[in-house]
């Protein structure tokens, strides 16, 4: 089911009476499209939670409107949208078992969808092994480890084979190998039943890696729409470029002069038709060259070896953080002693960006073109 936000809002009146209203949901006008799995990202307070909401229908918009494939669903209660939903905090029962719990959705469908005993359990046994957890029924939530409730959470949601299935931050409570299971579990559930899924987060590793497409958020406002390797390849602002990527970008103060990029006072790169002013410029870790002759020269703080690649950490006085980390494939040696290291850079991984308002993105290397 294809769902489509169309000029939607929310606005909230201020908590403190101070300012003004903080509008969590400014004008969102896109479209997810149908059977994919979709991520919500952004840092906390951006508006996913309350984005989710407008969907479900918890919360009804200030304006704009909400349609299920052609089914305008802007003012129908949450019960009649077909949507499951699951939250951080799993909101199990705990005094019924998890084959009562699943049930629990169904017992309540009247008129028309009413189902039979065996047609509940049949349903319910399907979501059950789905998740699978069809070995745990009779346990109660309390026997369960996190990772077992947030599935029985997750089947309990499904069970009713919703049209839309939202999921808001469903891993934080869960422990750093969980997350990571899940999160690839939540991937196959959806393939597996084709249901358009709306996952919120605010850790962009989650929502790259299993996301068709992401939607970056900001203080209310969709900065990016994409393809995750998309956006992270080309984003169209400072904001982007930081949020997305661990280690994160490095970003240095610099400027163009004659269509050249300096990073302080280090021309580092062929800029062509971008025009003379001062810019911010955002270098992923891993488009750092190990070389002699390279252009931009750093100061070596360490040299951290991962294995599989090595991080090199330094600085520099154009730089905006404390410290310029760099990745660079294990075979490259670098001399520990050295005081200064010097790189050349690939420019695809170089990001020019105003200096001013948005940091918009202004250019972009050829090669990614
Ligand atoms: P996120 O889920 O991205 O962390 P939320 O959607 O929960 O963000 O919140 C977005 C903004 O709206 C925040 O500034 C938050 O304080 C505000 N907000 C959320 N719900 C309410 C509410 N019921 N009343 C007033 N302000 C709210
Ligand atoms: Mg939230």
């Amino acid at each position: 089911m294809k769902v489509v936000l169309q000029n939607l809002t929310k606005r909230f009146p201020d908590r403190n009476k101070k300012g003004g209203d903080v509008i969590a949901v400014n004008d969102f006008n896109f479209e997810i499209p149908d059977g994919k799995l979709i991520g919500l990202l952004g840092p906390s307070g951006c508006g996913k939670s309350t984005t989710l909401n407008l969907i479900s229908g918890l919360e009804a918009p200030t304006s704009g409107k909400i349609l299920f494939g052609e089914d305008d669903v802007t003012r129908l209660p949450p019960e009649n949208r077909g949507v499951g939903l699951v939250f951080q905090n799993y909101a199990l029962y705990p005094h019924l078992t998890v084959l009562e719990n699943i049930l629990f959705p169904l017992q309540n469908l009247k008129g028309a969808d009413k189902l039979t005993k065996p047609q509940m359990l049949e349903k319910a046994k399907a979501a059950a092994k789905l998740v699978q957890i069809d070995g745990l029924l009779d346990r109660k939530p309390s026997e369960m480890s996190g990772g077992q409730q947030q599935r029985v959470a997750i089947a309990r949601a499904l069970v009713k084979m919703p049209r839309v299935l939202l999921l808001d931050e469903p891993l934080s409570n869960l422990d750093a190998r969980l997350r990571l299971q899940t999160r690839e579990e939540i991937r196959r559930i959806q393939q597996e039943t084709g249901i358009t899924t709306i996952f919120v987060t605010h850790d962009q590793d989650e929502a790259m890696s299993i996301s068709d497409m992401i939607v970056v958020m900001k203080a209310g406002v969709v900065q990016q729409i994409g393809a995750p390797q998309d956006v992270y390849d080309k984003p169209v602002n400072l904001f982007v470029a930081t949020f997305l990527g661990t280690p994160p970008i490095n970003v240095f103060d610099g400027q163009v002069k004659n269509e050249k990029l300096f990073v302080g006072n280090q021309a580092v790169l062929p800029v062509p038709g971008v025009k003379d002013q001062q810019v911010v410029v955002g270098i992923r870790p891993e488009g750092f060259i190990l070389d002699e002759q390279g252009p931009l020269e750093v100061s070596l703080r360490r040299v951290e070896v991962m294995g599989r690649d090595t991080s090199v950490v330094s600085t520099h006085p154009a730089s905006r953080n404390a410290q310029v980390r760099s990745i660079i494939p294990a075979r490259n040696r670098v001399d520990r002693n050295a005081p200064t290291v010097r790189f050349s850079l690939m420019p695809d991984k170089v990001h020019v960006f105003e200096a001013e308002g948005e940091n918009k993105a202004l250019w972009a290397s050829p090669l990614d073109q």
